[in-house]
């Protein structure tokens, strides 16, 4: 049974390009980057080659904008916890109530131990920001707004150049989570009123435990980790190299894979929803395709509930996660569906560049059987019935979902 890996808005592999690059960076180029010797200074001109290809991926104008730290979490608490360092009178943050936890669990923080208000917009039933709520909310008391670029569960893409040049308005920075944006969608920072984006290594399948921050040239920044002067002195601590070098010859792959991503990628998606809805009653896709990342979708089943569909799909060998039970495990909805009110069993299918039109084809082949079983009617065809792994019963609980990705 070969494996369909579609749950790569929870991780991706790594591009074996990416490894090749990295090697090195564990043997011979071993160097400290701040060493003042020949071994820091070759170490110290790949990681600036690094910044650049990021630099290039995400339009920004200079490559010294750019900090690496461990990941998307600590891009996240880093900008956020500097806003409220450089702007002590402003007391007040502006989110989303569909933010990573990476962001919300963080503000959820600061309101109790810190007294610091906060403002998490809505979203309509199709996963749409609500633009008068959050119009209302800006004011000079605001010290950042902090807002996806694109969510990790529906894949709804927000329209941060506009809400940040609304930000601006009040004064306040502008912070966006692009995780799940970078490396699937074209961005041009430099064209934008954003001051602080997040990005992550292992989302664009480069490694776990990297990732950026970048922050506009001219934008104050407190580190959050302090120490030693690396990295400008936004960021201490000797800096994780192999995975710095990995994580820029990510970005390189993901601006060359572009287009594939926006064109055969997303037509993949389509034929994927197209062919659920087609085979499947009752069910319907969230959130419009213009408006979402070309890689992702969310599909809701009517009569199902929480994680039987990506559990049922996991024994026949299908990785996607479930929309519904969020947090590893607990039985708990996920903050983005009870946030668009979503009352059914959803999944999320999140697809890459190493995807087949065979992965597609597997998914659709097993789909009505698995569906038909948690909603208790007779199975569709022979073909489907004589499969063993499909005609054992739903099991509800200890399937590991990914939502929190
Ligand atoms: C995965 C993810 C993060 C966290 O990134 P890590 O590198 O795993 O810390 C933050 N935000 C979003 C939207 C994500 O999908």
């Amino acid at each position: 049974m070969r494996p369909v890996y579609l749950d790569n808005n929870a991780t991706t592999r790594v591009d074996p390009e990416v490894v090749q690059a990295m090697l090195p960076f564990f043997t011979d180029q071993f160097g400290n980057p701040s060493s003042a010797h020949a071994y820091g200074a070759s170490v110290g001109a790949a990681m600036k080659k690094a910044r650049r290809q990021l630099q290039v991926l995400i339009g920004a104008q200079f490559d010294d904008e750019i900090t690496f730290t461990s990941g998307g979490t600590e891009s996240d608490n880093a900008a956020i916890l500097s806003a409220l360092e450089v702007t002590p009178d402003r007391t007040e943050i502006v989110t989303s109530a569909v933010e990573h936890p990476a962001v919300l669990t963080l503000c959820g923080h600061l309101e109790q131990v810190r007294r610091i208000k906060i403002h998490r917009i809505p979203v309509d039933r199709r996963g749409r920001l609500d633009l008068d709520a959050y119009k209302a909310v800006l004011s000079p008391r605001v010290a950042i707004v902090s807002i996806m670029w694109a969510n990790n569960e529906t894949g709804m893409i927000f329209p941060v150049t506009m809400l940040a040049e609304l930000a601006k308005e009040v004064g306040a920075l502008f912070h966006t989570d692009a995780v799940q944006a970078v490396g699937k969608v074209p961005i041009d920072l430099k064209s934008t009123a954003i001051d602080m984006l997040s990005l992550s290594g292992h989302k664009l399948h480069g490694p776990k435990g990297v990732g950026a921050l970048w922050i506009r040239r001219g934008v104050q920044f407190h580190s959050l980790i302090k120490g030693g002067h690396q990295q400008y002195g936004r960021r201490a601590g000797t800096e994780n190299t192999p995975g710095i070098v990995g994580l820029g010859m990510a970005a390189e792959l993901a601006l060359k894979f572009l287009d594939d991503t926006a064109t055969r990628v997303k037509s993949l998606r389509d034929r994927l929803e197209d062919g659920i809805l087609q085979r499947i009653p009752n069910t319907s896709v969230t959130g419009d395709r213009m408006e979402r990342l070309p890689n992702t979708a969310n599909i809701s089943f009517e009569n199902t509930e929480s994680d039987g569909i990506p559990h049922l799909l996991g024994r026949v060998g299908i990785a996607c996660s479930s929309g519904s039970a969020c947090t590893s495990g607990s039985m708990e909805p996920s903050h983005v569906l009870s946030a668009m009110k979503t009352p059914h069993g959803a999944v999320r299918f999140s697809l890459a560049r190493d995807n087949s039109e065979a992965d597609v084809d597997r998914v659709l082949e097993v789909m009505p059987t698995i569906v038909g079983k948690l909603r208790g009617s007779p199975s569709p065809g022979p073909r489907e019935r004589s499969r063993e792994d499909v005609r054992s019963g739903p099991c509800l609980s200890g399937s590991r979902t990914g939502c929190n990705s």
